[in-house]
């Protein structure tokens, strides 16, 4: 039976790019060696890593004064990273979501640390509004998709001191206007990628501007002087990122896949909407475009073990909301087509048919 990959991460990714890299892995582009065992020094794999920051400088019109880094460790290690590099004195946060703590957390280990909103006390279903950015911090810290909780900052807020974003789960969703941001970071699981690689795009000037001594591999330096190979990169990562990339600038770019997107969740969020069952847990202005989540009304709670099943037996993979959320997330990113939407909604009429 076809699934439908609901998964929040790592999480559905294009055919082609999958296809690609299977026939990669076995033998790249008829050199005889796998993408897994040339040299990452070699001319091939040069032309690969370019190819895909050209692909990223494209699809998200990056301008020349910004860097793009592939690096190891995942969005997490990016938490500890940026203050790192980062924080002098003082560091603003807004807090929206289990990410941001534990982002909000590693930065405390740096210096002030100024929260300058949260959700918390509603466990985090909506985007703070009307907050305050002390012009005194170093960089402010958002994240600009919540993927535990389904909400998002869907525009690109104006911000007086250097704006820092962890965009891991809805980067290339939508365009960006870059310049608004000093550094941008993410794992690639959730819409570029494999996990195992990680991006940064980074304005350079932002950096040099911390007394302390900054350990090697976790100096941005390092990495934008060595072009991301200052140790050896997740080349087969980069290889599917690429193939991902490829997909994504021949379906249209990103201002094609944020319609498709936005048709996707406007599919899901409608039906849940006009449900007598299932009811959303983000408030609406605050909703997420990438994670949709969703949990039973009152009077059939007792149901969710049972929808899962039946969920489960028509296709469905990984709508089982997150533990500090419970209920369903259905993660409908870039690559998951809008028929796999639509069978959800199916299935959610159905079981409401039967059950209601
Ligand atoms: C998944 C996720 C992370 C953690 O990413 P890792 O690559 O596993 O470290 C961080 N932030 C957000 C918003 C995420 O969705």
């Amino acid at each position: 039976m076809k699934k439908h990959n609901f998964n929040a991460g790592p999480c559905i990714l294009p055919d082609v790019a999958l296809e690609n890299t299977a026939k990669a892995v076995v033998d790249l582009d008829g050199t005889g060696l796998s993408v897994l065992t040339i040299s990452h020094r070699s001319k091939e794999f040069d032309a690969i890593i370019e190819e895909t920051k050209a692909l990223w400088r494209e699809l998200l019109n990056i301008p020349e004064n910004y860097h793009i880094l592939f690096l190891g460790g995942g969005a997490s290690l990016q938490f500890c990273m940026v203050p790192y590099n980062l924080l002098q004195k003082k560091a603003a946060y807004l807090d929206t979501g289990t990410w941001a703590s534990k982002a909000i957390k590693e930065a405390k280990l740096f210096g002030e640390v100024e929260v300058v909103a949260s959700s918390s006390d509603k466990n985090y279903s909506y985007i703070p509004k009307g907050f305050n950015i002390p012009t005194d911090a170093d960089y402010f810290h958002i994240t600009t998709n919540n993927t535990i909780y389904g909400t998002e900052i869907k525009e690109d807020i104006d911000c007086p001191v250097t704006l820092v974003a962890d965009m891991s789960s809805d980067i290339m969703s939508r365009p960006v206007d870059i310049k608004k941001y000093g550094l941008i970071y993410g794992g690639a699981q959730k819409n570029v990628g494999p996990a195992g690689v990680t991006f940064v795009i980074i304005r350079e000037d932002i950096l040099g501007k911390v007394e302390r001594q900054i350990p090697t591999m976790l100096n941005y330096k390092t990495h934008i002087d060595k072009g991301s190979m200052f140790n050896t990169p997740p080349c087969g990562a980069i290889y599917t990122m690429r193939e991902t990339l490829k997909w994504l600038k021949g379906i249209g770019g990103v201002e094609k896949i944020n319609e498709l997107n936005k048709k996707k969740a406007e599919l899901l969020y409608n039906a849940i909407d006009n449900s007598k069952m299932f009811v959303g847990t983000a408030e609406k202005d605050s909703r997420s475009i990438m994670n949709v989540c969703f949990v039973m009304k009152p009077d059939y709670k007792e149901k969710e073990a049972e929808f899962l099943e039946f969920a489960k037996n028509a296709g469905m993979v990984g709508i089982k909301g997150h533990r500090s959320v419970g209920g369903f997330r259905a993660s409908i990113y870039n690559a998951l087509p809008i028929e796999s939407v639509q069978a959800l909604v199916d299935c959610m009429k159905e079981f409401e048919k039967q059950n209601a």
